[in-house]
């Protein structure tokens, strides 16, 4: 059946198509089982192709950035996996920086420097994909993606291109309208700003760049803040009051360095990662009455015992 499938995806010219792809090379956690059918789009056009091709046949469609901000069960993914980082270009023309999905979103806070345009400064540490971080509405250090996107171009579960304002995308905390409708983002257009000069917005990366290598774990791999801020507090903080940094299950553990992250330090699995956040939220729900509600997507089939 996914052979046949796979046959018929051929008409997609500019696209690698693999059968049961291991995603866990594709992810910042290291975990996560096979996708049935894994698509590396070539072009925009595939891409919607992709999308046609799903409806018509039934199957469902997962998007995948960089895989920094998901944990993959460790039964895989069901349907098509479509990989959009092929599409990485980056222009400028004055202020305005156009960045395909796909492209780094450090790589985009890199071309901004280099025109002299400022406003992704916040952007130079977050290891996500531009599709990735218009999706989570990505922030951090006091700037958000909010701030300087203009408008995106997606493609709709029909597989219609449809063009999207700042106003439209409806961005909130970790929330936007690709979540909510199940877009796939393509292009995204920001609008940054001349009003700085090269050496100053290079400070400004340079002393995010090493708050963040002081703070977090990155030597282990991980899928950064695990927990949302809850209102008035933070996780980080109420997990380090709960006495729960170093706390292991299987491979996984709450990092010492930063206890928003679990670290998987030892072939942790994407059940250990289950596990151990189901224990934190417990924990704190427990000790301090609150809610931590989960930043890092959770997706695909658990493993069959
Ligand atoms: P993925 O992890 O690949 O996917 C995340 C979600 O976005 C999935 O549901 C996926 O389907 C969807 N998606 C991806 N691309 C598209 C697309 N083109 N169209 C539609 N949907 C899409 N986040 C912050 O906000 N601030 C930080 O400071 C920060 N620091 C981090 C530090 C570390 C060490 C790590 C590992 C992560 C960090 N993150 C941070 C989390 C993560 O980098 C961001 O959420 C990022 O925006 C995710 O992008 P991605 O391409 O990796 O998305």
């Amino acid at each position: 059946m996914t052979y046949s499938l796979t046959r018929s995806l051929k008409i997609l010219t500019s696209s690698i198509i693999k059968t049961d792809e291991q995603l866990y090379k594709y992810t910042y956690t290291e975990t996560g089982g096979a996708a049935d059918i894994y698509v590396e789009a070539g072009t925009i056009e595939d891409t919607a192709a992709v999308i046609k091709f799903a409806k018509e046949h039934n199957l469902p469609v997962t998007y995948l950035g960089n895989g920094s901000n998901i944990i993959i069960r460790d039964g895989g993914i069901r349907g098509i996996v479509v990989s959009l980082l092929e599409l990485n270009d980056i222009t400028v023309a004055d202020n305005t920086l156009i960045a395909e999905s796909g492209a780094a979103i450090i790589d985009a806070s890199q071309t901004a420097l280099q025109h002299g345009l400022s406003g992704l400064e916040f952007a130079c540490g977050i290891p996500g994909s531009v599709g990735g971080a218009v999706y989570m509405n990505a922030g951090a250090y006091g700037g958000e993606v909010k701030d300087c996107l203009k408008h995106v171009t997606a493609i709709n579960e029909m597989g219609d291109f449809v063009t999207l304002t700042l106003d439209e995308l409806e961005l909130g905390y970790r929330t936007s309208r690709v979540q909510t409708e199940h877009l796939v983002v393509v292009s995204a257009e920001f609008e940054l700003s001349a009003d700085k000069d090269y050496a100053d917005i290079k400070a400004v990366m340079d002393d995010l760049t090493e708050k963040r290598e002081t703070k977090q774990p990155l030597e282990y791999p991980s899928c950064g803040s695990v927990f949302q801020r809850p209102p008035g507090n933070f996780a980080g903080k109420l997990i380090q009051d709960a006495g729960l940094q170093g706390h292991r299950i299987g491979g996984v553990e709450v990092s010492k360095k930063h206890a928003g992250f679990m670290v998987n330090v030892d072939d942790g699995t994407a059940s250990d990662y289950e596990e151990l956040i189901h224990h934190v939220q417990d924990t704190i729900q427990e000790r301090f009455g609150v809610v931590l509600h989960r930043e890092v997507r959770i997706i695909g089939d658990k493993l069959e015992k």
